[in-house]
């Protein structure tokens, strides 16, 4: 049965966050108000956020942008605590996600494919991306009550004990799953994932599972067991040049999420003729401008790929769902998220760290 709200009760609400006033000011407590659920909106009471690296890019001023306050966080999870009038798809007490989009313009023709991450009159990113709502901008998962549109809103059907592992998919799941899926990785592919971080670990399971020869390029040898672990058929330690030239010329795919600048050409080398290596980690500096003869004598392609859309994402956590995969987590506290952070830095992450947003109130 549809609960709808009545007017009364549809006030814009305050709620506790965790985010920072300035790029070089810690992660604190921030009281921020979300706007009263409008007819198509639905109030989710967010359970778990997970901390993906971008967040750490966007609130330290990594990247050109961003706006303060900052509230990070688009691997939200949580229960819908009230809908709006012309809500459909969901009742109150419905387990569901939000991921990296709030909203797009609708009528683009990357919006009418389900494309709305490559929406060509911006997205509206679930943190840093503009909105009527105060203060203009807005302001993401790192905090205990989110509304957004039903159309953004995801169904989450894992088991309900998973859910703080299952926040993880909404940005590293579908990140990795969408490029997967659009260069065919599959059986009789091979496949690298570059960086076994919080997408990397994610782009092992999902390319496993999909069936394909599924490579793990680390710089930590403490990661080669957990990466077989994860569905690596093989793991190779990518400052070994010598394992790295066993692979040279056989991949059709490599899936690169590594968050620094480093050299392409390492793993353009490892591409077959007409192999694709995308790109997904976003750099705050440029890599080392790549070989273009080493793409030129193979017509090898570097790419790049954007999340993924609403439809698609759906689509990859009912593929989760349906084959047993959530994230490997370490749950923090909302207090801890800037020495979350620092491991992150570190690549001392294993493999996500997800915020239990019950200790904001804290
Ligand atoms: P993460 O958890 O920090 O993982 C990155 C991994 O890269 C590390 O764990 C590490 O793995 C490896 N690495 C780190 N520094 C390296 C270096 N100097 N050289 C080689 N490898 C290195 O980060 P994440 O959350 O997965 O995000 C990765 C990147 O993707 C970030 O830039 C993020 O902003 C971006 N991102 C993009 C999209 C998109 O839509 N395109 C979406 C989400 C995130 P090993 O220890 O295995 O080497
Ligand atoms: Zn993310």
């Amino acid at each position: 049965m549809m609960t709808n709200y009545p007017t009364k009760e549809l006030l814009r609400m305050t709620t506790q966050a965790y985010g920072a006033h300035a790029a070089d000011k810690p992660i604190e407590a921030i009281a921020i108000e979300r706007r009263a659920p409008g007819a198509q909106d639905v109030q989710i009471e967010i359970a778990y956020c997970g901390i993906c690296h971008s967040d750490l890019h966007t609130v330290r001023g990594e990247w050109p942008g961003t706006l303060y306050p900052c509230v990070p966080g688009h691997e939200i999870v949580g229960h819908v605590s009230a809908v709006g009038g012309d809500v459909s798809k969901f009742k109150v007490g419905d387990t569901v996600g939000v991921g990296c989009l709030v909203n797009s313009c609708q009528h683009c023709a990357s919006c009418g494919e389900g494309l709305e991450q490559y929406c060509t009159n911006g997205f509206v990113g679930t943190y840093n991306g503009p909105t009527a709502d105060a203060p203009g901008h807005t302001l993401g998962g790192y905090s205990q009550r989110i509304v957004v549109d039903e159309k953004f809103v995801l169904k989450v059907t894992h088991p309900e004990d998973q859910l703080a592992a299952v926040a993880p998919l909404l940005c590293a799941g579908i990140t990795t799953y969408s490029p997967l899926r659009h260069w065919k990785a599959g059986p009789g592919k091979k496949v690298g994932i570059v960086g076994i971080g919080g997408l990397g670990h994610m782009g092992v399971k999902l390319a496993h599972a999909m069936g394909a020869h599924t490579v793990a390029f680390t710089t930590s040898e403490s990661k080669r067991q957990d990466a077989h672990a994860l569905g690596a058929d093989e793991v190779v330690i990518s400052r070994d040049d010598a394992q790295m030239q066993q692979h040279a010329g056989t991949f059709d795919f490599i899936l690169n999420t590594v968050a620094a600048p480093h050299n392409l050409d390492a793993f353009t080398n490892l591409l077959k003729r007409d192999g694709t290596m995308c790109l997904v980690g976003v750099p705050a500096s440029p890599h080392p401008s790549p070989s273009v003869a080493g793409l030129i004598f193979g017509r090898k392609a570097i790419a790049g790929s954007l999340i993924g859309g609403i439809a698609e994402t759906q689509e990859m956590l009912d593929f989760c769902a349906e084959h047993g995969i959530v994230s490997e987590i370490e749950m923090v506290t909302a207090q801890q998220i800037d020495e979350a952070y620092e491991r992150m830095l570190k690549s001392d992450v294993k493999y996500r760290f997800v915020i239990d947003n019950a200790t904001m109130s804290a």
